[in-house]
């Protein structure tokens, strides 16, 4: 289509659609429940054995273990690890807030690093940075990473890796955003020694409530994952080896999971296509999110920098004049948040500043992402934006 349109098109532009997807597959989805609600397996049914099993494959990883959220998909990895106090854990200032209250809640210690602009994720010149710090001032052991595949972008996996293997850290990959990207041809869910996902209804693939997993290629992480989420359980089901939790994924939503899983290839195509047409109409515009070499996104969200100087929320509200809605992944810095601000003043002395996360969270603005927006409403939310700046 090469004409622009004002027109609003029939469908309202949605931030996230599900109603688009769940047409497509309600009748499935009411068999596969209504089988459920006739099994009584309500936890632990057959159906969480088979996702398990898809996700797997799915990704290219040996082992999947389903649990109750992204959050506890992280928390029991790092559990497994049995990371803790004493421990520093790196991670992006720029995510979510989960990524940093799992260490927090462990009694570990969370250090933020810089992200780059390029890409939203970690910047690898500053985790050295601050892993030598570390070191160097010997309070705090260097433990983990945790690598954040923002917006669905992958993060610099190789490089990452390798400063896990030198310093003997264990690599995270919290691929909450990003299930179905890709590096160099090998899918997300074997790069980290564990990845954690999010079943979270907005992301790329969503459950109705909340949900998650945990991907591994080690059989015997996969073991402990498994015991973890079980309150510790061991060989038979009253013997507690270990201090878990209970972070099992539900059945329904398992089932939910199954009906959707199949919608996956055609649903990544449907979001490269649709961040195709956004570049081609924004990028002269506003800084557009770009793939590294080698990467594949997800496009869980589609995050553009805005220019200096753009006065956002009256953007914001212009293009909501218009029917199209946006959002902000992330207005606060992880470093300046009330809860981990004194975790970040204590876990290392002389902190380097974190200007380019700080400079992005008041530039960055979330379009509209879902595998079912057409190209007149791709036109439509890049004219209310372009009209706005
Ligand atoms: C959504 C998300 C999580 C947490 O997942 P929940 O399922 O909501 O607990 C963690 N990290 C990132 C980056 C996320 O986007």
């Amino acid at each position: 289509m090469t004409t622009t349109t004002t027109e609003t098109t029939a469908r309202p532009i949605a931030l996230f659609d599900m109603k688009a997807q769940q047409a497509l597959i309600r009748a499935e989805m009411n068999t596969r429940i209504a089988q459920v609600l006739d099994s009584g397996a309500f936890v632990n049914g057959p159906e969480v054995r088979e996702l398990e099993e898809k996700l797997a494959a799915f990704a290219g990883a040996r082992h999947a273990v389903g649990v109750s959220s992204g959050t506890d998909a992280l928390q029991i990895a790092m559990m497994a690890e049995g990371i803790g106090r004493g421990d520093a854990v790196f991670l992006p200032a720029f995510t979510y807030t989960a990524t940093a209250e799992v260490p927090l809640v462990l009694g570990a210690t969370p250090v933020f690093v810089d992200v780059a602009e390029d890409g939203f994720n970690l910047d690898i010149a500053d985790l050295r940075r601050r892993v030598a710090m570390v070191k160097q001032q010997g309070r705090l052991r260097p433990r983990a990473v945790v690598g954040v595949d923002l917006y669905g972008l992958p993060a610099d996996w190789p490089a990452i890796l390798e400063i896990c293997e030198a310093e003997g850290m264990f690599a995270l990959d919290d691929a909450a955003q990003a299930f179905g990207g890709a590096l160099d041809g090998k899918r997300l869910g074997t790069w980290g020694h564990a990845t954690a996902l999010s079943f979270y209804p907005t992301k790329t693939l969503g459950c109705y409530g909340d949900g998650g997993a945990i991907l591994t290629d080690d059989p015997a992480r996969a073991e402990l994952y498994r015991s973890l989420r079980t309150h510790g359980e061991g060989k038979t089901r009253y013997e507690v080896e270990r201090t878990g939790m209970n972070g099992r994924l539900d059945t329904l939503q398992a089932a939910i999971l199954l009906c959707k899983l199949p919608l996956m290839e055609q649903e990544l195509a449907a979001r490269t296509r649709i961040a195709g047409w956004y570049a081609d109409r924004l990028s002269n515009h506003v800084t557009v999110p770009r793939e590294r070499p080698g990467a594949q996104s997800a496009w869980g969200l589609y995050t553009v920098i805005l220019p200096d100087g753009t006065d956002r929320e009256r953007l914001m509200a212009g293009m909501k004049a218009r029917g199209v809605p946006s959002a902000i992944y992330y207005p606060k810095s992880l470093h300046h948040q009330p809860a981990y601000a004194a975790a970040h003043a204590t876990g290392l002395d002389n902190a380097p500043p974190l200007p380019v996360s700080e400079g992005l969270c008041p530039r960055v603005l979330s379009l509209p992402m879902h595998p079912y927006l057409d190209e007149a409403q791709v036109a439509a939310v890049a004219e209310a934006l372009i009209s706005g700046l």
